[in-house]
């Protein structure tokens, strides 16, 4: 079998789903039970027609397959890809690379150089900081943090590599309390329990607040690790980095910024503001595949000062042929060793859209989060509850006849999810039920937005209304 008959196929059946999927019902429509009985089967004994195989394969998994890629997807903080991209990790699929060693793939350890110091230029940060090419911005945490902890470390006189966590000096790990919960994960990896890290008191819209910080900070000492986020995944909103950072410096602490998608607020002037002085941190965790749009898995683990990281990350052996300085080993920079080519897509979506139009794309989905949100708070018993300052609008719905807005809140989603025309999640925001609606598709238009309100308010009549429930997936 030629790799034309397949690759052909393999086009025809993607380009069939990426024209319909504006049109689909936007989430799953296969119970589980529906999927092993379409995808699952005995284990295969002999051989099969790979085409064959692929047009199975595509059939069985539809009704499993959600639109994440499509305008109405709002569930958690999720993107779509920007065609270019797609393109560009089929061709980076076909070259098959691995992007561990510079001997293994000189194109990717160049072309990983060119996108770090175009990205780190359009973030406005550091043009010296180094930059790993994760899997996701939970890696690219557990990256930064692994730098932070080798540095403060380093600092009291301790090698945490060669002399391991065990017996070295404490160290005081600082959170807010609206910290993500993959800092929590890629802190516990790095040997910090959840229940030794000490959060610092947030305000109303999640941001950390920097007295409570400072109480914190002064009332202890030694090596120390602040976690500061840009963009909560609840609210989008920020904490104030400036102030956290000047503080924590003055006592000689790590600032490390979670920044999954506010992170991108900086490559647009009229928002930068809202993380102003984020430059000055000392490392920074982001996806690429949420609000920059390339497909999935891609992050960026990103450290002003890149000995650290390369001290926590790279690893040594006599057969892992290293080059001149200046050639890029990839396993220096991330917790991998073998691993794929995710900079392809991004040197092709950078090189598309330039710096201007990756800044438009954050400004778009940011004015259509505002759309949404006023186009829902018109209308009778829906609040918004968060400041719309991102691409973030968490709401909830006032109950009928006694029903209770929680109870309200939790069916509206069920609903809105079992209905198709576009896709929102749930959260439990500061002890009250709401919908997370997060707006961060390249191909999401005012329509996209008015149709998604309009669908979400009849589902709201209807849940109030205690209409019948809503159907489930079947
Ligand atoms: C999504 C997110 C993460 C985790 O990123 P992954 O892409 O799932 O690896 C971490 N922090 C914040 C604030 C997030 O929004």
């Amino acid at each position: 079998m030629s790799h034309a008959d397949v690759l052909s196929t393999a086009h025809r059946l993607a380009w069939q789903y990426l024209n319909d999927a504006a049109g689909r019902h936007v989430g799953g429509r296969a119970s589980r039970q529906d999927l092993l009985r379409t995808l699952g089967g005995p284990l295969p004994t002999g051989a099969a027609d790979p085409v064959a195989v692929l047009n199975d394969l595509a059939a069985a998994a539809d009704p499993g397959i959600v639109a994440t890629v499509g305008p109405r997807y709002f569930g958690f903080v999720t993107g779509g890809a920007v065609p270019v991209t797609v393109a560009a990790e089929w061709l980076g699929s076909a070259w098959d690379q691995n992007a561990g060693l510079y001997v293994l793939s000189p194109a990717a350890a160049v072309m990983e150089d060119v996108v770090a110091g175009w990205l780190l230029e359009m973030l406005g940060l550091p043009s010296t900081a180094g930059v790993g090419f994760t899997t996701g911005c939970h890696m690219a945490n557990f990256t930064c943090l692994a730098a932070a902890r080798h540095e403060v470390l380093r600092r009291a006189g301790w090698n945490v590599e060669t002399q391991g966590l065990q017996r070295a000096p404490r160290v005081r790990v600082l959170v807010g309390a609206e910290v993500h919960v993959s800092a929590v994960g890629a802190l516990r990896y790095l040997g910090f329990g959840s229940d030794e890290l000490q959060t610092v008191a947030v305000d109303e819209q999640g941001r950390m607040r920097v007295d409570a910080l400072e109480t914190m900070l002064v009332s202890g000492e030694g090596p120390a690790i602040v976690c500061a986020q840009v963009g909560n995944v609840s609210t989008g909103a920020s904490d104030p980095v400036s102030g956290i950072i000047a503080l924590a410096h003055s006592r000689g602490a790590w600032v490390h910024v979670d920044g999954a998608f506010g992170l991108w607020a900086a490559t647009v002037p009229e928002l930068r503001g809202q993380i102003a002085g984020v430059e000055r941190a000392d490392s920074w965790a982001t996806d690429a595949h949420k609000w920059l749009n390339v497909p999935y898995d891609s992050g960026l683990a990103i450290v002003r000062d890149a000995a650290p990281q390369r001290a926590a990350m790279s690893q040594k052996a006599s057969y892992l042929q290293r080059g001149a300085d200046e050639e890029r080993i990839g396993m220096d920079w991330v917790p991998e060793s073998s691993r794929r080519t995710r900079v392809i897509p991004l040197y092709a979506l950078i090189r598309t859209l330039g710096r201007d139009g990756v800044a438009d794309l954050v400004r778009r989905t940011c004015h259509l989060a505002r759309r949404m949100a006023d186009r829902l708070r018109t209308a009778p018993g829906v609040t918004v509850l968060n400041e719309v300052t991102l691409n973030q609008v968490l709401v909830q719905f006032a109950g009928q006849d006694g029903r209770s807005a929680d109870d309200t809140t939790v069916d509206v989603i069920a609903r809105v999810q079992a209905d198709g025309t576009c896709w929102a999640g749930g959260a439990f925001w500061q002890g009250q039920q709401a919908m997370r609606i997060a707006v961060s598709n390249w191909s999401t238009t005012d329509a996209d937005i008015d149709r998604s309100a309009d669908a979400i308010l009849k589902c709201h009549r209807d849940a109030a209304a205690g209409g019948p429930a809503a159907p489930t997936a079947s």
